[in-house]
């Protein structure tokens, strides 16, 4: 690909979208028209089975305009700072198991 790009990691476009490509995109630009082919998305991670979380952000070609990015984890969209509470709130309980005594009971 010819031309300067500011992009130094990740998947490169092959039409369609100009401009930024966020470094984690994975997305096949270029398939969609308008408003679709504007969406970032990255590999999907497995989260546990049958549920799998994308980051997503799309940026309009013309004004750089920006929504996201959001993780979406399953069919539902959290902020960025949502999600690391879900994750936060995950570890503590993953910790706090591992810090597990009985108590006997009468
Ligand atoms: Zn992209």
């Amino acid at each position: 690909m010819t031309g300067s790009t500011d992009v130094v990691a990740g998947n490169r476009l092959e039409s369609g979208v100009r401009g930024a490509c966020p470094s984690w995109c994975a997305a096949g630009h270029g398939v969609h028209l308008g408003e679709e082919d504007w969406v970032h998305l990255s590999e999907p991670l497995t989260v546990v089975e049958g549920l799998s979380a994308q980051l997503c952000m799309s940026i309009d070609p013309d004004t750089s305009a920006h929504d996201g990015p959001y993780v979406v984890l399953g069919s539902t969209e959290y902020t960025l700072a949502e999600a690391q509470a879900v994750a936060a709130a995950l570890m503590t309980m993953a910790i706090t198991g591992g810090h597990t005594t009985t108590v006997s009971v009468a």
